[in-house]
């Protein structure tokens, strides 16, 4: 082995030539350089072109960097105390430049030669109108040729405590020098199979390092640069990839073996409609997944609409069809309630029992509950966080849904598996979509189904955006609205470090909605965080069962409440949500089959970004778009949860600009793994090298 691998990228730092322990020190502390791998992978962020050597006479007014090559002229010392200066000058064919030095002057006056030949560069400046470099880089023609050698200069960041301590860019880029002459090419073997390669014309991966660095042209720079993001989503996905299989493989499941009577008799009989395509094709792949005896771990994603819930539903039915119990754990109490009563009701000539379990049940009837499901006569259980505590302990449990992942973390997720012998199937819900490229990447190792597809009939929301000045008008609208039959939420925002202000903003909001709307005719339920759970639950039923006409609320109704009549969401200070949240909140209407409006009322003056984000929300319903225009706009490390996860640390790669890398990544790696799934071939031998190498990086094993 160590043949193949070579040992010198693990070598400490202070190991290289010319660093030593006290700079090793720093470079940690400051940069958090450790090893020569690191310095490997300590990219310059730009480089800078000296390749031309100019001339003094071309000097104009708009020169901004110039590098000259002339004899070094005497040096003086002017001045005193702060303008105590070194002065001297270049000479060329041409004519000569003043070059001044304000630190450094002894060491300067000490290494500096008059009368020899020099390359000098640096950015100009005028003092008096005449041209002067300040602090330039001098390099003697006699010196062996170092770094400076390659026409483009690498730029590295650095920080201002190492700049003070000569532990610059510049001197970084002598380290990265000297580590290349140090390595040989073995020393960074070629892991890429040679057919990948090719026909993808990538650069070798030791080339690529050292382009990287010291490219000798700008498209040798652009194509190690591409070389490298390849192999940051390729290994990705490769790893990723072989964990799912693995997962596959060894994961033990309990088996839903047959299609029995409830979901049968629900099917035919109390199914209210016909099924989209997308739903009956996710039901085929959680029915294929339950069978295998392997346990199930799939993602759900879909649209706020799309009908997720029924999904939920029919695959509850299915385990109870197996003789298995069932949870569906949702985000908070008022959706954990909605959950269980439309439950109910759809299943009430059914013989199968759904409870709700959440912190408000009183003692008694949660005694009973869990009592019934320690024995197995409680079929489906629904709640909040309640459900996860120790306390709760099932018969059988033999699948646990989801809904609307991104509120529960990872940990909280990991109980529900110990709550049976055999962990149980997990089916996670999306709250809103994740954009197609991101689950590419950071779900590979999950399984994976997607509804992209709509229930027939509905009408896509009309959505506009208005300023606070047409207030009164968006208002006689509403009233317009409710005079047919219907109903209007009115959303403030929500947000947590300034939660004293939104509350504020909150009740000045709610009288000033009183003032257009007054009571009677017109009533207003209002539903805020602070409220306490009984007085919240009081104002939705209200408002769920078209007593009041109005919910003014924070964004707890942005998940998933289905009150299909309400046909209008206004959202105020839209400028102030993210693209996810408003997708969201639209989602709250247009679930019936009258027109339904959202109208995002904002400041009269509105940033760039904010403007962006409410223009793609005028112009399109479709959550896949949204939420990859979400991610352009914020980058993929916010978009649900994936930060913490780990797994889009890329250095160099960025899944939104880099979309065809990632696709060529993602090719190769499946072609790869389909045909050697453990990378047992011999051609494949370097690369599981490199995988073992970068092990200890986090991963998504599971999502619960
Ligand atoms: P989400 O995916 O956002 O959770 P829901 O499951 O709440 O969506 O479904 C939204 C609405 O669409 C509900 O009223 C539901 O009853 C209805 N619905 C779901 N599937 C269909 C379908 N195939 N045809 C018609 N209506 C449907
Ligand atoms: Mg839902």
């Amino acid at each position: 082995m160590s043949r193949i691998f070579p040992k010198i990228l693990a070598s400490p730092i202070e190991y290289l030539k010319g660093v030593g322990p006290h700079r090793a020190d720093m470079l940690r502390k400051e940069l958090q350089i450790s090893s020569f791998r690191d310095l490997l992978e300590f990219y310059p962020y730009r480089h800078v072109d000296k390749s031309r050597i100019n001339t003094i006479n071309e000097i104009s007014a708009g020169t901004e960097f110039i590098q000259i090559a002339g004899i070094l002229g005497a040096l003086n010392i002017l001045g005193e105390g702060r303008t105590r200066r070194l002065v001297s000058e270049i000479k060329d064919a041409t004519g000569s430049l003043q070059l001044v030095w304000f630190q450094s002057i002894s060491w300067m006056q000490r290494t500096l030669n008059p009368g020899f030949r020099y390359l000098v560069y640096g950015k100009l400046s005028f003092f008096n109108g005449e041209p002067q470099l300040t602090h330039p880089e001098m390099e003697s023609f006699t010196q062996e040729k170092g770094p400076e050698a390659f026409p483009l200069q690498p730029v590295y960041p650095s920080t201002e405590k190492l700049k003070a301590r000569g532990l610059g860019g510049r001197q970084l880029s002598k380290f990265t020098h000297q580590l290349f002459s140090q390595l040989r090419e073995n020393d960074i073997p070629e892991f890429l199979p040679g057919q990948i390669l090719e026909s993808l014309s990538l650069t070798p991966r030791f080339q690529a390092f050292k382009d990287i660095h010291f490219p000798a042209s700008p498209a040798a720079y652009l194509d190690s640069l591409n070389r490298l993001k390849f192999d940051e989503m390729f290994l990705n996905q490769i790893r990723t990839g072989m964990i799912k299989s693995q997962r596959q493989k060894n994961s033990r499941g309990v088996v839903f073996e047959q299609v029995g009577p409830l979901f049968n008799e629900f099917y035919s009989k109390v199914l209210p409609f016909e099924l989209t395509g997308a739903q009956k094709r996710v039901l085929k792949e959680i029915r294929r997944d339950t069978a295998t005896g392997k346990q199930m771990n799939r993602l759900l994603q879909g649209d706020v609409g799309s009908g997720k819930t029924m999904v939920a539903l029919l695959t509850m039915l299915l385990a109870a069809d197996n003789g298995f119990q069932s949870c569906l754990l949702a985000p908070t109490e008022i959706l954990s309630r909605q959950h269980a009563d439309h439950f109910r009701e759809l299943l009430k000539d059914l013989p199968i029992s759904v409870a709700l379990l959440t912190g408000t049940v009183k003692s008694a009837a949660r005694k009973k509950i869990l009592h019934e499901l320690a024995s197995g006569s409680l079929n489906i259980l629904i709640g909040t966080h309640a459900i996860i505590e120790d306390a709760v302990q099932f018969r059988n449990l033999g699948l646990a849904i989801i809904d609307e992942q991104h509120r529960f973390g990872v940990a909280q997720r990991a109980k529900l598996w110990k709550k049976a012998g055999i962990p149980p199937h997990v089916l996670v819900m999306t709250a809103t979509p994740i954009p197609r490229t991101l689950a590419m990447t950071a779900y590979n190792d999950l399984d994976y189904s997607i509804i992209d597809e709509l229930p027939p009939g509905r009408q896509p929301v009309r959505t506009v955006q208005r300023y606070e000045y047409n207030r009164p008008k968006v208002m006689d609208f509403i009233k317009d609205e409710i005079k047919k039959g219907r109903q209007a939420y009115i959303i403030f925002p929500l947000i947590e470090e300034s939660e004293k202000l939104d509350y504020e903003n909150l009740l000045k909001g709610y009288e000033n909605v009183k003032a257009y709307f007054p009571e009677p005719p017109y009533y207003i339920s209002m539903v805020h965080g602070r409220q306490k759970p009984i007085v919240r639950e009081t104002n939705m039923k209200r408002f769920i069962s078209g007593e009041t006409q109005i919910m003014v609320a924070t964004t707890v109704v942005e998940v998933g409440v289905n009150i299909p009549n309400a046909s209008v969401m206004l959202i105020e200070s839209a400028e102030k949500f993210g693209l996810s949240q408003l997708h969201q909140l639209r989602g709250r209407v247009g679930r019936g089959n009258e027109q339904s409006f959202c109208i995002l009322l904002s400041g009269n003056k509105l940033g760039k970004d904010a403007r962006e984000r409410l223009n793609i929300m005028c112009e399109t319903t479709d959550g896949f778009r949204i939420a990859e225009k979400d991610m352009e706009l914020r980058g993929p490390g916010d978009i649900a949860g994936t930060r913490q996860s780990g797994i889009l640390d890329f250095k160099l790669a960025d899944i939104v600009r880099d979309k065809n890398i990632l696709q060529q990544a993602i090719r190769s790696a499946d072609r790869v793994l389909a045909e050697d799934p453990e990378l047992q071939l011999a051609d494949h031998a370097l690369l599981r090298g490199q995988l073992m190498q970068e092990r200890g990086k986090t991963v998504w094993s599971r999502i619960s």
